[in-house]
């Protein structure tokens, strides 16, 4: 589904869910209105979509996927050359110290064509496979994450992804066979003014009176290898459209090579972590791209970006698995080693807690990520949920598994990893791994945007059919249509998602996992009544809600997580009998899963947002700056 070409969605749809957001304000509608437009729409199965409406599908995710021979053993040799050539030439400690990957180690990755691995063999591409790519992704951010976030914004993000969904023929001539030999890109959506909300960016591309060439001018922040890419997909606003009598914001996307004269770096920007990344602000006066580097068509930019990232996205957990295995044999060390009131810190029950959550959760997001990285090699499943449920999942996680890895190494933690070096001690860079892991739960979709996105997922089967009835501009006898088939529909369904719950599917394949299917299968159906009563109760309202809907996204991530770990620990166990640990692992990462949903369930019901709503607002109204006193202001 990603990787083809959509149709536009149709307008109906989109005015419903405007109807919807009546109550936002203009720019809340535009921005509502462009989103919708960018959006896919469903043409393959997706496991997610059929979970929140309660059709739990285990075929989707049996037998879980296994590399080939041939495509696992291209993974290994490169990943044998790679780590020889990054531990004998790059020091990670040294790029967070100095904020610099060594120009010779550039050099080395692009002559290992690590610039083109996703870039297809006919355009002299290495042509590896999403599997093979995030394997290595998850190989160097183990190691430096800079190191990993410079190949990854090059090919998760910038040029070669959109390039290959989206480019011509002449275009991927041109293009491609450049990261081979040391072209670096970069995608620059982000502007000071507009982040999560891209639609609403200013940064504009008007097409030259010849029509050979569009003139761009604007500001982009924050372009991660902004400030040494030669080429970089562009993001702007292009001529309004006028549909139905409205004038419609139109984004496109260019190809831009930065040496064109009107592009300036302005600054490179400093972080929190990734200290060696070159990211930064760009400005664009005047700058001249000829007509052939507009990617897919005027107006398809924002839903070329966001197809992009629905890929992209699949990176960012192999990157979290990384780090959180390190945590893992960190723990252990540590766990077994220290020991502190006649015991190791890892037996007292509270290090045990600890390291117990890692190991399961470390479990579920590999579980999740090799699963989500095999679908989109095969391209038979549309995973922009599951791309969205493993971002969130796998980044959320890990900030929990980092934090209770600095707690469980005390001082040693908090400690950078060449203090600890110089005194002979081994160098874990605990405080580097969640000073560097710390973005993923904002970058490439927020934790709180990837759950609105899924929320809007959850609800589009209902929406669809329930089009004509929000929509205030349907004729009469297209709602009365559709209110007959709406009741003809849920009729059936909504009894049935009480019925099928009498007598669950057992599911004995799954051996000592069969319960946590059987948990799945009910919960799916639970949470699909949810979403429709939600949805029923709140009408237009809903999408204010957002802690509800929340909740509700949260039980589905888990549901997606138990259903993806347990189908991965009956492939392990299926293959190799004699280690039954991975189920051992499964069962507690589910027992963890069952705990938070039913925590968010009983939360559905019983909840205080709106007195923490008033608070917000009257922190917001500055009605309660006295509790800021009796410190130095900070200048804003
Ligand atoms: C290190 C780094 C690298 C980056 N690399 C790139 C890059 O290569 N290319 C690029 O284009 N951009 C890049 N970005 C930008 C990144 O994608 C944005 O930071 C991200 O999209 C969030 O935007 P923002 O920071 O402006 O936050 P905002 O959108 O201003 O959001 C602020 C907070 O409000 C929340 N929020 C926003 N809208 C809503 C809503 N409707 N409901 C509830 N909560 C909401 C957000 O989740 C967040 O918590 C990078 C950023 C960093 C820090």
């Amino acid at each position: 589904m990603t990787n083809t070409r959509q149709d536009k969605p149709d307008l109906g749809q989109e005015e419903a869910i405007l109807a919807q957001a009546s109550t936002g304000n203009k720019e809340t509608k535009e921005a509502l209105e462009i989103a919708e437009e960018a959006r896919e729409k469903y043409t393959l199965p997706s496991f997610g979509s059929e979970l929140f409406m309660g059709n739990f599908k285990p075929d989707l995710i049996f037998p879980y996927p296994e590399q080939s021979p041939e495509d696992k053993k291209i993974g290994d040799d490169y990943i044998r050359s790679l780590t020889h050539f990054l531990t004998e030439n790059l020091d990670p400690e040294e790029v967070d110290r100095t904020r610099e990957i060594p120009k010779a180690v550039i050099d080395g990755l692009v002559k290992l064509g690590a610039f083109a691995l996703k870039v297809p063999k006919e355009y002299g591409g290495l042509g590896f496979s999403q599997t093979n790519y995030n394997r290595i992704i998850q190989i160097v951010a183990s190691y430096c994450g800079s190191t990993a976030v410079l190949l990854s914004a090059h090919q998760s993000i910038g040029v070669p992804q959109p390039l290959k969904m989206f480019g011509t023929e002449e275009q991927k001539k041109k293009f491609f066979p450049r990261f081979r030999t040391g072209s670096i890109s970069a995608f620059a959506l982000t502007e000071p003014d507009v982040g999560s909300d891209p639609a609403q960016m200013s940064t504009e591309a008007k097409l030259s009176e010849d029509g050979t060439h569009y003139i761009l001018n604007g500001i982009k922040l924050w372009c991660t290898n902004g400030t040494i890419a030669d080429i970089i997909i562009v993001m702007a606003k292009t001529a309004p459209k006028i549909v139905k009598g409205r004038e419609k914001k139109q984004i496109s996307a260019f190809i831009l090579e930065m040496n064109t004269p009107g592009v300036e770096v302005i600054q490179r920007c400093e972080f929190m972590g990734l200290a060696g990344i070159y990211n930064g602000m760009i400005k664009f006066t005047n700058v001249r791209i000829p007509k052939e580097n507009l990617l897919w068509e005027e107006g398809r930019g924002l839903a070329m970006a966001l197809a992009t990232i629905n890929v992209g996205r699949l990176t960012l957990p192999a990157a979290s698995v990384a780090a959180a295995k390190q945590c893992l044999h960190i723990c252990r060390k540590w766990g077994k080693s220290r020991v502190q009131w006649g015991m190791p810190v890892g037996q007292h029950e509270a290090g045990a807690e600890k390291i117990a959550w890692i190991a399961a959760t470390t479990f579920a997001m590999e579980a999740i990520t090799w699963l989500t990285s095999s679908w989109q090699d095969q391209g038979k499943i549309d995973i922009r949920i599951e791309a969205a449920m493993a971002k969130y999942f796998a980044s959320e996680s890990l900030w929990k598994i980092s934090d209770m890895t600095m707690q469980l190494r005390g001082g040693r933690g908090y400690e950078k990893a060449r203090s600890l070096k110089a005194r002979g001690e081994p160098a874990y860079p605990v405080e580097r791994i969640m000073r560097d892991n710390r973005i993923n739960m904002i970058l490439e979709g927020s934790s709180e945007i990837m759950r609105l996105f899924l929320a809007r997922e959850a609800m589009d089967p209902h929406l669809k059919r329930a089009q004509p009835l929000l929509n205030p501009k349907s004729s009469f006898m297209s709602k009365i249509n559709a209110l007959f088939k709406c009741l003809n529909f849920y009729s059936i369904w909504y009894p049935s998602q009480w019925l099928k719950n009498i007598f669950p599917p057992k599911f004995k394949d799954m051996g000592p996992l069969a319960n946590e299917f059987t948990y799945i299968h009910e919960q799916s159906h639970v949470l699909a009544r949810h979403i429709f009563g939600s949805m029923a109760k709140y009408q237009q309202h809903l999408e204010k809600k957002q802690q509800l809907l929340g909740r509700l996204v949260d039980i589905g991530t888990d549901l997606f997580a138990m259903s993806c770990t347990c189908a991965y620990a009956k492939h392990l166990v299926d293959k190799n009998p004699g280690d039954k640990t991975p189920y051992d692992l499964a069962e507690y990462f589910c027992r963890l899963a069952r705990r938070r949903i039913e925590k968010h369930q009983y939360a559905l019901e019983h909840n205080f947002d709106k007195q923490g709503d008033a608070i917000a607002q009257k922190v917001l109204n500055d009605q309660i700056t006295w509790l800021e006193k009796g410190v130095i202001p900070l200048e804003d």
